[in-house]
């Protein structure tokens, strides 16, 4: 067993709570950034028609899967799909691709945010085990009661 070192073990509690603090502070990030994308992000895909054709011009479709929903373009009707027509204007495509790269972007912050939680909800596990440790016992509330 390693040698006790009290001076580590005191640098190392009294870093924690700085510590959690800033987690918690990334997570709060995180979910402001989620919000600002509610509503406008597209759960769909890119479907051209006519992009090889010699005289017509080709035009974009968004297509989503079977009863999938989208934040932006809504809810099919049940066992359909929605499909949202584009066309061919460049303000229009660059339009539906941002939506559709905002929606890689919020699962990309969702993943993050899961990320974080678990992490806490971890620490939370071990300090507990840690108070107990040093003969406490914790409230539901995380708060030590008296020994
Ligand atoms: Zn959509």
């Amino acid at each position: 067993m390693q040698e006790l070192d009290i001076d580590r073990l005191m640098n190392l509690a009294a870093g924690c709570e700085e510590a959690i603090r800033q987690r918690v502070d990334d997570l709060m990030r995180v979910q402001e950034e989620l919000q600002g994308l509610d509503g406008r992000t597209c759960t769909g895909r890119e479907y051209w028609r006519d992009k090889d054709h010699p005289t017509k011009t080709a035009k974009l479709y968004v297509l989503h899967s079977i009863d999938q929903a989208c934040p932006l373009h809504g809810e099919p009707e049940p066992e359909d799909r929605l499909r949202v027509y584009v066309g061919s204007k460049f303000a229009r495509i660059r339009e539906a691709r941002r939506a559709m790269e905002l929606e890689d972007e919020r699962r990309r912050l969702e993943a993050q945010r899961g990320e974080i939680q678990r992490g806490l909800a971890s620490c939370s596990y071990h300090l507990q085990s840690f108070y107990s440790l040093l003969g406490y016992t914790v409230g539901e509330d995380g708060r030590l009661e008296p020994r």
